[in-house]
């Protein structure tokens, strides 16, 4: 079973277990049905190298707690080893193998090693949506060749929620994109410009719109090898009449990005020199919030300022508590965002939470994801 434990870690401790707690539907329904459960699961960028850091033994240890039951840890993902602790399984037992991006294999889909990955396995289970837009060894070459394949549960209700935003969302269909990586973000905008009735920009990504529209952005975060497509996009949405397409009214602006720096509102969507745009400003949170207030379907992905730091939060705080006060029907994804919901004290309002980011995204594109197309039952 393919899991997304990819959690974040400060000095060896798992910080937020909310992707192991995640998958323990599954877990438990697979355990409970007398299944020898093998684990196999990503943890950040080691780049094909082994990395104590990276290593997946502190998942298996918090995976045990949570499930109330031991769950074994071997230090590879194959090999002689792997397959001895595997054919020693019982049934109900389960067992985490070592972080899949040790080696280079995993994410050049290499068939000969998702071929030492399946062996002695009889069913493929997929519960990571986090990874399944990537074509990698563990999400692809695996259910290649290892039948049946089927979805988690986690996966089924990823697919049935996102889904829910590809067929006939109710509009006014509003999405908020935030976060710092524009070039992630701009393939996805043009795709998603037809589906959508409303959309609004914050965040790093929005000053390559700001300056694409010849206003001033000072010091902010700017793609400069983005902004002819940032150009073309906005003269798409005046194609299609998408007037609802917005990007900051004002901003916070910080003479450096620290949470003692010096700060203030400007007034108008220009930003002076010398200056860094770090949060929206309160005309353009109080734009946002009616937008949120008319929307009947919203996707939010990505902060809408360095919410990280106290002063610069605000825009990201009102539009996470406007999004949970909506009734309409809020989807969220990615680690920032999820983290902003959190600090905002709204997650349970939100409709669906999603475990991915570029994945949700992708998903939403209305692209295949490989890790899912692959499946012989989603
Ligand atoms: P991403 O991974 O692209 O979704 O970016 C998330 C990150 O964007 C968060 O860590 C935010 O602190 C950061 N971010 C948000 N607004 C800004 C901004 N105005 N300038 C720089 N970084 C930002």
């Amino acid at each position: 079973m393919r899991v997304d434990f990819n959690v974040p870690m400060k000095s060896g401790q798992i910080t937020d277990d909310t992707r192991i707690s995640a998958s323990l539907p599954t877990i438990r329904y697979l355990l409970d049905q007398g299944g020898r459960l093998v684990l196999a699961s990503h943890l950040g960028r080691p780049k094909g190298k082994r990395s104590a850091e990276l290593s997946l033994a502190p998942a298996a240890e918090r995976l045990t707690r949570l499930l109330g039951r031991p769950v074994g840890f071997v230090g590879d993902c194959v090999g002689p080893e792997v397959e001895a602790k595997t054919s020693a399984l019982q049934d109900g037992q389960a067992l985490l193998l070592e972080n899949l991006r040790f080696y280079p294999e995993e994410e050049a889909n290499d068939a000969d090693f998702a071929r030492r990955l399946a062996a002695g396995a009889e069913i493929y289970v997929n519960d990571a949506f986090g990874t399944s837009h990537r074509a990698h060894a563990s999400t692809y070459g695996v259910p290649e060749i290892l039948k049946p394949a089927v979805a988690g549960y986690l996966l089924e209700k990823e697919i049935k929620n996102l889904g829910r935003l590809l067929e006939n969302p109710e509009k006014p269909f509003l999405l908020i994109l935030g976060g710092a990586k524009v070039s992630d973000k701009l393939g996805i905008i043009k795709n998603l410009l037809a589906r959508v009735d409303m959309v609004i920009l914050g965040g790093g990504m929005a000053y390559t719109f700001v300056k694409a529209k010849n206003w001033t952005v000072g010091n902010s975060l700017v793609e400069e090898d983005m902004v002819p497509t940032a150009k073309e996009i906005l003269r798409l949405t005046r194609e299609l009449h998408l007037y609802d397409f917005h990007t900051p009214l004002d901003h916070v602006i910080a003479d450096r990005v620290a949470a003692d720096a010096q700060h203030l509102t400007t007034e108008r969507g220009t930003i002076p020199q010398n200056w860094t745009g770090v949060d929206i400003g309160p005309q353009a949170i109080e734009e946002y919030e009616d937008c949120i207030r008319r929307a009947r379907t919203i996707f939010w992905n990505g902060p809408l300022g360095v919410f990280e730091l106290e002063p610069f939060a605000a825009g990201t705080m009102a539009i996470a508590r406007a999004v949970a006060a909506s009734d309409a029907f809020t989807v969220i994804g990615g680690g920032d965002t999820i983290a902003a919901v959190n600090k905002a004290g709204v997650a349970d309002r939100i409709s669906h939470i999603s475990t991915g980011g570029g994945a949700s995204l992708e998903f939403l594109e209305g692209q295949e994801l490989p890790g899912i197309a692959i499946l012989d039952r989603k």
